[in-house]
């Protein structure tokens, strides 16, 4: 299978020094890049900023911004599989980018938000090609939040992590993953590395190939 895979937070910039992100250390991504490769798959990682080591035999692609990431993974549709959104794409940009670092004694009363493009829901008109599977982060309300997305997003799998604790989720080397499925069923796999999750993670997804 061919596998396109976003990981890692965006960087959203205000000024050359300053940015708006998120704790996301892309672990879960690489680590389902690294699974993915290890089953013999070929892999296209679209990565925001993260201190991990590019997995070797992929296609890795460094990104900044919500925008970068977007046309990144426009440009790389051809002939793929699935895709795997797993990046924490940023929600909201600064509606202006300015050129010049903002001085501290200037001050900075306010700052214009203004929401990101959404990659993931950006893919749903090429669904029938090749297989949408979505993350959903939250700290409250998983299982309505993630049903939401994936009624919104039209994804095949909705990936859900409760991102409240600190021992599991964004930054820690564990996970506790439930998954929603289009078809209605939903299934817990239960605390572990990330690493053996990403494992029976693309298993999963061969079988949601073999079934589509
Ligand atoms: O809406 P929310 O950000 O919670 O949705 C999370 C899912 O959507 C993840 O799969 C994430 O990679 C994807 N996403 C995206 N582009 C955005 C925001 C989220 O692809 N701008």
């Amino acid at each position: 299978m061919k596998f396109l895979i976003t990981a890692g937070p965006t960087r959203e910039p205000i000024d050359p020094v300053r940015f708006i992100s998120n704790r996301s250390s892309g672990k879960m991504g690489y680590a389902i890049a690294q699974a993915a490769l290890a089953a013999g798959h070929e892999v296209i990682l679209v990565s925001g900023p993260v201190y991990l080591a590019p997995p070797r035999r992929a296609q890795t692609i460094k990104v900044t911004t919500c925008d970068e990431m977007y046309d990144t993974v426009h440009s790389h549709l051809d002939g793929i599989d699935i895709a795997v959104m797993c990046a924490a794409v940023s929600d909201f940009k600064p509606a202006n980018f300015t050129p010049r670092k903002i001085k501290k004694h200037a001050g900075l009363e306010s700052l214009t938000l203004v929401p990101t493009r959404d990659i993931l829901a950006s893919l749903a008109k090429n669904k029938k090609k090749f297989l949408v599977v979505g993350f959903a982060a939250e700290t409250n309300d998983l299982k309505k939040n993630a049903l939401k997305k994936m009624r919104e997003k039209k994804c095949d799998l909705i990936i859900g992590n409760d991102v409240s604790r600190m021992d599991t989720g964004m930054e820690s080397d564990d996970n506790e993953l439930t998954l929603f499925y289009n078809t209605g069923i939903i299934e817990t796999i239960p605390r572990a590395k990330k690493t053996a999750l990403a494992k029976k993670l693309v298993k999963i997804f061969e079988k949601l190939q073999e079934k589509s």
